[in-house]
């Protein structure tokens, strides 16, 4: 991945291309009064991150991208289908009470509700929950259908988006959860979640993977 902290060595050899460029890796070792095998491995990280460009036969080039630009370029390689879990569903008729086993159970604070055909109708949140339950409804009589956030106003993201689209709209519209759908006779079926925990992980993979 992209995001790299480089090292002193590392920074001279950037200063030197910016400089030089394009200049081979023997000219660079030269320089630094290296060998070309010492430097091999920092000239790998350098042209893998971004920073450098190598063309056979001419040498390095200075690509002039920031690392700031490095990041962004590499937060739009993630989609949606690289990061999404699995979705948990629950017909629209169940009640109250068996989707808060579901959420314990599974260990999510979303809840898809889908029809009969299997078709996404809604969304059934905790605060959805806790809502039904402070109404004094009868938690074991009462269907979720009755207080889950409806389609069509719910949103959905598809495999292929950007993950930073799912991520904008759970902070526009300040939720934890969006399904992942794909559209079939003008219905939405579910495949996949995009949540907070996974643009947690997506943050968290950008470091670890370095
Ligand atoms: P919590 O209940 O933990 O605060 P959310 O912030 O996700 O969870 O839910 C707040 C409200 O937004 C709830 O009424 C819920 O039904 C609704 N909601 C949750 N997810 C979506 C979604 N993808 N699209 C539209 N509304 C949603």
């Amino acid at each position: 991945m992209i995001v790299i902290e480089l090292n002193k060595r590392q920074e001279k050899i950037l200063q030197i291309v910016k400089n030089n460029g394009p200049i081979t890796g023997e000219k660079i070792a030269e320089k630094l009064n290296l060998t070309r095998a010492t430097l091999r491995p920092d000239l790998a990280i350098l042209t893998m991150a971004g920073y450098l460009d190598a063309r056979p036969r001419v040498g390095y080039f200075y690509t002039g991208k920031s690392s700031t630009q490095l990041l962004s370029e590499s937060i739009k390689k993630f989609r949606v289908k690289d990061f999404q879990s699995v979705p948990i569903v629950i017909h629209e008729d169940s009640s109250t009470y068996e989707a808060i086993c579901a959420m314990f159970l599974d260990d999510v604070g979303t809840l898809f509700v889908t029809n009969k055909d299997n078709h996404l109708v809604g969304v059934c949140s905790r605060k959805d929950l806790l809502r039904a339950s402070m109404g004094g409804q009868e938690i074991h009589t009462t269907p979720i259908h009755v207080y889950m956030t409806r389609v069509p106003n719910v949103s959905v993201c598809y495999k292929d988006d950007l993950l930073f689209y799912a991520a904008k709209q759970i902070i526009d519209k300040q939720i934890d959860s969006i399904p992942v759908v794909v559209e079939k006779d003008g219905h939405y079926e579910v495949t996949g979640r995009i949540s907070k925990t996974t643009i947690t992980r997506a943050f968290v993979s950008l470091i670890e993977d370095e």
